[in-house]
Parts: C-alpha cells; structure tokens; sequence
C-alpha cells in the first residue's frame, strides 16, 4: 500500500505515529496511508518564510506567472494520472475527474496569463496619486505589497486538485509562499500533484510545500504577516478564527464554508420551453455531478407554485434514470460518496429534511460495499432545515413559491451562487436585487448561452466566496485575488520620491 508524505522543507518526509488509511469509497478496499506526526510544521513555515518568501518577491509578476504555467504544464503532462487517482480514491467519474484537475490546470493557466498582463512590476500601484497639501509636493499613494509571511491554505475533500492550484495560483503570482494542506480522505490526486511539480522543477524553493494527513495545530502556528485560506465546513472555520493566535495577530483568515445555493424558475417560464429544459438539465447536473458534493452545488430549487406538479414529475424522472455506480464502469453517470463519514453525515441530513417535507425518490441505503447514494429529492413547503442545513451529497429539495422568492433564498443566511432562469426583465430585476447582498454569484440562466457551465463551476474571471453562512470569504476574481496576500500601504510624502519608488510597481 502507498505511504504519503509531506513535502516539507525542500524534502519528501514520511509521517510517524498513527496513520489514516485513504480508501476507494467504490469499493472500501485500502489505497493508502498518512500521517502528519512528526513533520516539523514550525520548521516548514520558517522555510516558506525565509526561503521561499524571498525568492518570490525578487521577481516580477511576469516571472511568477511563467512559474505557475510551468505547474500547468506539469499537471496536464500527469492528466491522465490523476484522473484516474480522483476516480479510485474520490469515488469520481471520469467527467467528475477532469472537473477537478482540467479546473486546476485551467485556474493556473488564467493566473500565468494576468502575470504575464501585469508584466515587469513586483507590486502593485493601488489608484492615482494624490495632493495632499497646498503644493504639489506633498503627495499621497497607496501600494500593495506581498506579505513576508507564509499562506497556509487548507483544501476540502471535494476538489483535491483544484483547491490546490486555484489557492496557490493567487499566492504565488502575488510573491507569497504557500504550505498547502489537502484534505486527508481524498489526498491522493493532490499528493501526486505535488509530486510532478517537485520534480518538474519549476518552482524555487520554499515556494510551495505540502502537509499530507492531520492539521495538527498549524493555524495555531501563524503569526502576524501570515494568511490562511480554508474551505471545509462552517464548523472548523469557526474554530480556527477563535483560535487565540488568530485573533492576538490578526492573522488575515478567508473562508469558503457551507452553502445552500438556490436554483429560482422564473413565474413567466413555461412547461418545456427552452428556459424550462435548461433549468431542469443545470438542476440535474448539479444534484449528480461529484454525487452533489460540490460547495456550489444547487440545494433548494425554487419552482412556481402553477410549475410544481411538471416539475416534480420530468425531475424525478431524469433523476431516477442516473445511473449510480462504480466509476470503474463506463456505463456510470454518478459515482459513491467520498467517504463512510460522508455518507453518514448525508443520511443524518435527510432525516431532518424528511421530518418536514415529504420524499420524493430517492433511497437512503444499500446493500455491499461501497458509500453509495443514488439522487434524493425532496418537497419542503414551510420548512427551516432546508435554508439552514447543507447536506452534501445528491441530495436536493423542491420549494413552491408564489411571490418573492429572493425573500426565500435569502433565508439561507448567505450563499456561495444563486441561478435565476427568467426572461422577464421586471422580474430579474427585483430577484437580483434581493439575492445580490446575500450572495457572492448570481447566474442567469439563458438558453442562448452556448456551452453554458452552469451555476456550479467557479471560473477564475469571477469571484468565488459568500457573506455569512458562506464564511464571508473571498477567492479568485481575476487579479482581485491578488489582494488577500498583499498589504495595503499609504504612503505619503515628496512626490518625486514616491513616484521614483512607484516605478517598481504596476497599476
Ligand atoms: P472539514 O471537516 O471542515 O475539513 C476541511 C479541511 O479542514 C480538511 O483539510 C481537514 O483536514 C481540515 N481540518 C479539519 N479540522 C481542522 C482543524 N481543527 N484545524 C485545521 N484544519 C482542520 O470539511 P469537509 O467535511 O472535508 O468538507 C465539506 C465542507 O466543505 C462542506 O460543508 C462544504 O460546503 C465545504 N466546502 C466549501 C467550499 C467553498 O468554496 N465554499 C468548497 C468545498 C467544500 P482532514 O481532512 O485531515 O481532517
């Protein structure tokens, strides 16, 4: 069986003590082990610190970008390889595999190319300067520098690769060295990710490491110039900001937590209208693609009361047509759950939706090995565990309405993306009125829309994160994700002193 290690301190290192076995949730057999015990977090973060922070900041953001296309380069170079370790180890289907690690490759790829845009600068030049006195001299800039600390970043079990190369893109094109931290029951894609950047040879050193197996007390580690990024539950977000470092150092946290995304059908739309089979294949997507544990995946699908009968009924259909399976076989559209505690976690969760609404289709167990699940669908009428309990797995709710649905939405408490599938002008506009200040994406479903995503892929152009029950976080959005490892600076004094400084700087 394999042994993962961590990549700390410019060498791989073995974990000693009690191991975590990571399993193939299709079949429960054992694929490998980790351990964190025993690798020298505080050491590791002095390496990022006082190696890898230097030789970051000593290049511009075009040569920090031709780094992260060199990590491109290496990934795609081990695609195949790790699709196949997301289909063993993450229960994916090949179509869930390359969501995750085409995700990865094309996030690096579009942070290469805003570096190369951003050209010779090392930071950035924030707005116009300013006169501050009576005479010109006197002058005011604001700059954003990188940070001298280190950016821990820790990665949920649904996107191994992805959460890897989309945290680290923004670093390091921003002069900040990363430790990154995948989630242990999944790691094995992110482990070999790793592994093909340390031997391509791309990055210099201490800019990027890897701690595979338990956290340990890392976040309890970090000190003032120091970031930490995290998507996982809205629990361990939680505990990581009271942690008393955190809050003595302001140490700056972003996180990515629970979601329950909204999917709205416009009052106007009509039965099998092109809106209408849109709205159902985007729905369909989202509740089987990665068996729905997608953060952005849609929970509560908000349906015009006069809509509901059709809509149950063509839903639970194609629902019920997915072929759920081993993503060994070809014939499967939706794979297992990532783990036993997942699955768990998800049957614990219908149980609080079926106390108050009714089920639909869907079965809660199954016999043999394997954590699977097929789709589950629920209608909730008047219900309150439906906007307050993310349950992440294939599993979704049918909500009637017959006004005002961004009142609805909102009872979510802040989410990650809410789609609206309208044509009616009036009508978007008073729904992205009332959904915008409790979401940080909005999508409009449009039938013209060639090739259309769908609410549930985060795109590098746009911003990924939510305000409250999201975690209030941040990420991506183009070069805006540049901004959580760089200090602010005012600086303020003789104007040709500045602007000679600000000649190191881009706009
Ligand atoms: P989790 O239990 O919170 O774990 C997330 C990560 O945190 C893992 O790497 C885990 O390590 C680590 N961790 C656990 N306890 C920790 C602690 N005390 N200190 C520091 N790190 C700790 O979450 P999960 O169950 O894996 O992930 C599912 C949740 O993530 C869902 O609620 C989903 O909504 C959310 N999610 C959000 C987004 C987003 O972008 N908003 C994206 C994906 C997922 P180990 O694996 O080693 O325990």
């Amino acid at each position: 069986m394999q042994i993962l290690s961590s990549y700390v301190c410019g060498r791989w290192t073995q974990g000693t003590g009690a191991t975590q076995t990571l399993l193939n949730p299709a079949t429960e057999e054992a694929l490998a082990t980790a351990s964190s015990e025993g690798v020298d977090l505080a050491a590791a973060l002095d390496y990022a610190r006082n190696t890898g922070g230097p030789a970051l900041r000593a290049m511009s953001f075009a040569e920090r970008g031709a780094l992260l296309q060199g990590m491109a380069d290496a990934l795609q170079d081990a695609r195949d390889e790790l699709l196949a370790l997301n289909m063993a180890n993450g229960g994916n289907t090949r179509s869930d595999a390359k969501f995750d690690v085409d995700g990865a490759i094309a996030t690096l790829l579009a942070y290469a190319e805003i570096g190369a845009a951003l050209g010779a600068g090392r930071f950035l030049v924030d707005g116009e300067g300013i006169q501050l006195g009576r005479s010109p001299r006197f002058h005011g800039q604001h700059f954003a520098v990188p940070r001298h600390g280190v950016a821990v970043h820790i990665n949920a079990f649904n996107f191994p690769a992805w959460g890897l190369a989309e945290k680290a893109a923004a670093a390091l094109l921003a002069g900040m060295p990363v430790l990154s931290k995948p989630a242990t029951a999944t790691a094995m894609a992110a482990h070999r990710a790793m592994q093909v950047i340390v031997e391509a040879k791309v990055l210099p050193e201490g800019a990027l490491q890897m701690l595979v197996g338990a956290p340990r007390d890392l976040p309890a580690l970090l000190g003032a110039q120091d970031v930490l990024a995290f998507t996982g539950s809205g629990d361990t977000g939680e505990r990581i900001r009271a942690l008393p470092n955190i809050i003595r150092h302001a140490v700056r946290v972003n996180v990515e937590a629970d979601s329950l995304n909204a999917a709205v059908l416009g009052p106007e739309v009509e039965h099998r209208s092109d809106m209408y089979e849109l709205f159902l294949k985007e729905v369909l997507r989202d509740i089987t693609q990665k068996a729905g544990q997608k953060c952005t995946a849609i929970r509560r699908i908000l349906v015009p009361r006069e809509l509901m009968a059709a809509v149950k009924e063509d839903l639970a259909e194609m629902l019920g047509a997915t072929k759920v399976g081993d993503p060994a076989d070809e014939e499967t559209r939706m794979g297992p759950l990532a783990s036993g505690a997942q699955l768990k976690d998800v049957r614990a969760g219908m149980e609080r939706l079926g106390a108050e609404g009714k089920k639909l289709l869907g079965e809660a167990s199954r016999d043999g090995k394997g954590f699977f699940l097929s789709p589950v669908l629920f209608e909730i009428e008047n219900g309150k565990a439906v906007h307050e309990h993310e349950v992440f797995g294939p599993v979704a709710s049918l909500i009637p309405y017959a006004e005002n649905p961004a009142a609805i939405v909102a009872r979510g408490n802040g989410g990650l993306v809410c789609s609206v599938y309208s044509e009616d002008a009036a009508f978007i506009e008073e729904a992205v009125a009332g959904i915008a200040p409790w979401h940080g994406r909005i999508y409009l479903g449009h039938p013209k829309i060639e090739l259309s995503p769908g609410p549930g892929t985060v795109l590098p152009q746009l911003a990924h994160g939510g305000p409250g029950r999201a975690g209030g976080g941040e990420e991506l959005g183009g070069r805006r994700a540049l901004s959580f490892y760089l200090q602010r600076v005012a600086l303020e004094g003789s104007r040709p002193v500045i602007q000679a400084f600000g000649k190191g700087g881009v706009t």
